[in-house]
């Protein structure tokens, strides 16, 4: 309960709750995805990285992208449609056939 006579959870209910970073949006369940980037066709330009509107690739000291946060991809594989190398891939985790039954 805070002075107002509201408790902290009628604030969450409100959306008064932290709110999340101003720079991405909220996070909503979605299928896990596998990022793979091929290091003998990359030639490190940096285009998938730049295009991935969820940040979840990071370029290394050379300029060569790592998969940073590979949790926050929604698999819209819009880093494997720029790469002008066919160097990085994106596909959905498959999940074993008891878990999708859930
Ligand atoms: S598939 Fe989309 S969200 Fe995932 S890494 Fe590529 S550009 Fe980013
Ligand atoms: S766009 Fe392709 S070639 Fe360029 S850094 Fe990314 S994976 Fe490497």
């Amino acid at each position: 309960m805070n002075h107002d006579g509201a408790s902290d959870h009628d604030n969450q209910g409100l959306g008064l709750g932290t709110p999340p970073p101003a720079d991405l949006p909220e996070e909503k369940p979605h299928p896990e995805y596998r990022i793979n980037i091929y290091r003998d066709w990359c030639k490190s330009c940096g285009i998938c990285a730049a295009f991935c509107p969820r940040q979840c690739l990071s370029l290394d000291a050379e300029g060569a992208p790592v998969v940073d946060k590979a949790e926050r991809c929604t698999g819209c594989r819009w880093c494997e449609l720029h790469c002008p190398d066919f160097a990085i891939c994106v596909r959905e985790v498959e999940k074993p056939v008891e878990d999708a039954a859930k």
